[in-house]
């Protein structure tokens, strides 16, 4: 029956500055709410500071206060508004679609995650949501009548981790927290580390760029091709053997990042078959003694 199971693949991206140029907040709300980015990213940084807090936390918290200032919409639906115009770097629209046909004629189940410190709503509201079997990121929590409040859920870049485990076991739903500590031997595991590709653009995500690299899986730094001075602390990375590979974030077909993925695919079904192959001849060769 085993035989027969497809193979997991799944490919784990950051948001900003991996899939997306820039921060999300910065493409419309920002600026509605009169704000330069710097401006408003020095403000929360500030309030962090000053508050011995969480960096996710008081950027929430000073959006909900500007758009309370500026009397904006604060509903679900006004956020993904602000989602919608978001663009892409070159390639993405069509990468998951090929990604999954590639996989596929490779006997593999592609499937794509998100981890981002960004806001969920947000990205709920891009052209490229559909493509994700599930987007963890932060939230806001909502009133009776549907207003945000404050914040929900805020992911920062070591709380990263925890959906990585949770991808790893099978424990998608946030309200369980059973599935996500329990003891589960690591055969068992829905999609096995080495099964897993993650793709990040920082700082922020060496975490699991390590943790995701040291369970065996591949790890990918990515950098903005508009601004090719950031190869150079994407290169350190690799210096560090903190990630697999280093490319810009194009992912248009024949791209250094598309090769290099079609290679990984390759790897993992390679594996696949290798261990189908051994349980096959175990099963074959008779009894000894
Ligand atoms: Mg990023």
């Amino acid at each position: 029956m085993s035989e027969t199971k497809p193979t997991p693949l799944v490919f784990i991206y950051d948001f900003d500055g991996t899939l997306a140029p820039g921060e999300m907040q910065e493409h419309s709300f920002i600026p509605a709410v009169g704000m330069k980015s710097r401006a408003f990213w020095k403000q929360s940084n500030d309030l962090a500071r000053e508050a011995h807090g969480d960096r996710i936390l008081l950027y929430m918290h000073l959006m909900l206060q500007e758009a309370m200032l500026h009397s904006l919409r604060r509903s679900r639906e006004a956020f993904r508004e602000h989602g919608k115009g978001i663009s892409f770097f070159p390639g993405v629209e069509t990468w998951f679609q090929r990604i999954n046909r590639e996989g596929g004629k490779r006997g593999l189940e592609v499937k794509h995650y998100v981890i981002s410190s960004g806001l969920l709503e947000m990205i709920e509201g891009t052209r490229i949501y559909p493509e994700f079997e599930k987007v963890f990121a932060s939230t806001f929590l909502y009133d009776a009548d549907g207003v945000a409040v404050g914040p929900a859920l805020a992911i920062n870049y070591t709380t990263k981790t925890q959906f990585l485990f949770r991808i790893n076991k099978g424990a998608l739903d946030l309200a369980d927290d059973t599935t996500v500590n329990a003891y589960i031997p690591k055969q068992d595991r829905a999609v096995p580390f080495e099964n897993m590709v993650y793709i990040g653009d920082g700082s922020t995500d060496i975490p699991c760029f390590r943790l995701v690299r040291e369970q065996g899986g591949t790890s990918v730094a990515v950098y903005d091709p508009a601004k090719p001075a950031l190869e150079g602390r994407a290169a350190k990375l690799i210096d560090e053997q903190r990630v697999d590979f280093v490319a810009a974030a194009d992912y248009g077909e024949g791209s250094p990042l598309d090769e290099f993925m079609r290679a990984v695919m390759d790897a993992v079904a390679a594996r696949a078959r290798q261990r189908t192959l051994a349980r096959q001849t175990r099963r074959k060769r008779p009894a000894l003694g």
